[in-house]
């Protein structure tokens, strides 16, 4: 069920920050989704290309769609022509591959890096070095790719400690590369924070936080 309380409260939370709700849609029928689009929500999250090709075929072209699940790079053509933000890249093969794609339909197609701050290693991401070489070596962008920010999960744990410290890692981290004098890169998206962690995620300065389950309810 769509908890309409619950999102008018996470609004009353979020506004003051000035940080955006990403409704996280996937699994979720069509109907639930309509039923918060007529609460003026507009930016839906999605996780797989399949589902969200389908889903946005269907749904109001004025919904911004985000790609937050882990994007293969011979699906990037499926969402391109679309796509509102790329929230998870995770290599520098895959940056160029969006960028090729933007190039095809002529778009510059808004990516966030995402990088590596749970210990679970089955979380995908960048790290460090690689985000390093991502703005210092020959991986660096090209003019049909915007990277707007980065993106991060922590790790799933009680230990709300060990969660923050996460988050605010993930936020040096983007005050550091904020300043990087690079074409096609300015920093104003850190998006982190999901149905669990997020007011801890505005707390270590997020701007965007990705929310699916406390919104509509338990996935399929
Ligand atoms: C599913 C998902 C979310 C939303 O998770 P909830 O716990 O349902 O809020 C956020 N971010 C990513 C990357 C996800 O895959």
């Amino acid at each position: 069920m769509l908890n309409k309380n619950t999102y008018h409260q996470i609004l009353s939370q979020l506004s003051p920050a000035g940080v955006t709700l990403v409704a996280v849609s996937k699994l979720q029928p069509v109907e639930k989704i309509m039923a918060l689009y007529e609460m003026g929500q507009r930016d839906f999250g999605e996780n797989y290309v399949q589902e969200l090709v389908d889903k946005q075929s269907r749904l109001p072209a004025d919904i911004r769609w985000h790609f937050i699940g882990h994007l293969q790079s011979n699906k990037v053509r499926m969402i391109a022509p679309f796509v509102h933000l790329i929230h998870g890249v995770d290599s520098p093969n895959l940056l160029k591959e969006i960028n090729k794609q933007g190039q095809k339909t002529q778009r510059v197609i808004e990516v966030l890096l995402q990088v590596h701050i749970a210990d679970e290693e089955t979380k995908f991401g960048l790290d460090e070095n690689q985000l390093n070489e991502i703005f210092n070596g020959s991986a660096a962008p090209a003019s049909h790719v915007h990277i707007a920010g980065l993106m991060g999960m922590a790790s799933f744990s009680d230990d709300l400690e060990k969660v923050r410290s996460e988050f605010k890692k993930l936020k040096s981290l983007f005050d550091q590369y904020s300043t990087a004098q690079l074409a096609n890169t300015q920093f104003q998206i850190l998006s982190m924070g999901m149905s669990g962690d997020y007011k801890i995620a505005i707390e270590e300065g997020a701007t965007m936080v990705r929310i699916g389950s406390l919104l509509f309810g338990a996935r399929k």
